[in-house]
């Protein structure tokens, strides 16, 4: 599949007198249509909802928009459920996956009326000290060797996270021992998978588990959460999933196993966030050297401090020239930032068009694990997101770092007189 990016270069040019490079530029219009997809494909499931995964992208105007879709959040920490309430998004609206959680991060939890989805056995009792225990609880899912894991989130059997099958059955019996009369179940066992069946069969995977849950402790669950991890395809030539052929399959299993036991009705739920915001996320920046050496490097002014995922996972991200998308690609590059790391590049032998400098590269499939997983090595800032809106005009929705934000955490004042 060609990548194509929502804007030409003349607009891009526009952007940049307002706002310069580098930034994020997020297409309002493509993610609504995606999230509407996903809606729409699920709509068999009486109560089914999307979490989106805070941490992906986590900027109140893009959990607004897709809130308005009838998304809710996925939180993992006290930032990120002050970043829910502050989009509007509170009570069950959110589910609270996290692991190896400070009392503080429960008691918000609770104070929010979030679902909140366990991670070990020990903390049912963690959080009944803390922040008392809702009358809504889930556990998290590890189904060790059950399961093949993928590349970014290892074999289920070597993760931290989650319950092993015994300690479910132990975990819910404490539960209802305790009075508790609402029940949801939780796994997440992928991360950017793009192999449709993997999600089927885990659906069946936790379809099961849930009839003999049921069968040995007479548990009624309200849902299911079938965590994230639906990958995208960076690479030009990978497909994207199927949302469609997924929900069909997901909704045969759920009538062979859960209706056929009686166990409807089952709310499906998803806490996905590459799928939601990744690829219609783009990194705008602008080439400021050329160095001829051993290689051909193009210096950008964006580095990995936003995006990391080329340092970090050797992770491909598609490269546009702006107003060059139809020159042949004869030239070979290492695309770099400008930390002292050499795994700070963007791409590594990359088959481009001829670069000049003053051009502007578009990143592409920034939109989730981009921005966010920013940092200040090096003394680099993050940058600007902005949003594409569907009516074509442009807003900022967090502006670039400035020296003050980076030396905010220091006093200065100090140091004179320091000994
Ligand atoms: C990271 C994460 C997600 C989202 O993962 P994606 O790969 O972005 O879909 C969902 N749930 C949990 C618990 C996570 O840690």
């Amino acid at each position: 599949m060609t990548k194509t990016v929502p804007f030409n270069k003349a607009k891009i040019e526009e952007i940049i007198q307002t706002y310069p490079t580098p930034f994020h530029i997020y297409d309002e219009a493509a993610m609504i249509a995606n999230a509407q997809q996903l809606q729409a494909a699920f709509s068999w499931n009486e109560g089914f909802k999307e979490f989106f995964a805070v941490k992906a992208a986590p900027n109140p105007y893009l959990i607004k928009i897709l809130s308005q879709v009838g998304f809710g959040c996925d939180c993992s920490s006290y930032p990120e459920l002050l970043l829910s309430e502050s989009a509007g998004v509170v009570g069950e609206n959110i589910m609270f996956t996290s692991n190896n959680t400070a009392a503080y991060e429960y008691k918000k939890a609770r104070e929010l009326g979030a679902v909140i989805n366990l991670d070990d056995i020990s903390h049912i009792a963690y959080l009944e000290e803390h922040a008392g225990l809702p009358d809504l609880l889930s556990f998290r899912y590890n189904p060790g060797n059950l399961k093949e894991g993928n590349d970014i989130i290892g074999s289920p059997e070597e993760a931290k996270y989650g319950f092993t099958e015994a300690q479910l059955f132990e975990g819910y019996k404490i539960l209802q021992q305790k009075g508790i009369k609402r029940f949801g179940i939780h796994t997440m066992v992928a991360s950017n998978e793009l192999n449709n069946d993997y999600f089927i069969e885990t659906a069946e995977i936790m379809f099961k588990l849930i009839v003999k849950l049921h069968t040995q402790l007479g548990i009624r669950f309200e849902f299911v959460n079938l965590g994230g991890g639906i990958g995208i395809p960076y690479r030009p030539d990978q497909k994207p999933v199927d949302i469609q052929y997924i929900s069909n399959g997901i909704k045969k299993k759920f009538e062979e196993i859960i209706v056929a036991n009686g166990l409807a009705p089952l709310k499906i739920f998803l806490e996905s966030g590459r799928y939601i915001t990744g690829p219609y996320g783009y990194l705008v920046t602008r080439v400021q050297h050329f160095k001829q050496t051993y290689r051909d490097y193009v210096g950008v002014d964006a580095s990995m401090s936003n995006l990391m995922r080329p340092g970090m996972y050797g992770a491909y991200h598609h490269i546009t020239v702006l107003g060059k998308e139809f020159a042949p690609k004869i030239h070979t590059y290492d695309v770099t930032g400008s930390l002292c790391e050499n795994n700070d590049k963007f791409a590594i032998h990359r088959e481009l068009p001829k670069i000049e400098i003053g051009d502007i590269l578009v990143i592409h499939d920034t939109g989730a694990h981009g921005h966010a997983m920013g940092f200040n090595y090096n003394g680099k800032l993050r940058s600007a997101e902005l949003l594409l809106r569907t009516d074509g005009s442009v807003v900022q929705i967090r502006r670039a770092e400035t020296v003050e934000d980076y030396f905010a955490t220091l006093d200065f004042s100090g140091v004179s007189s320091f000994k």
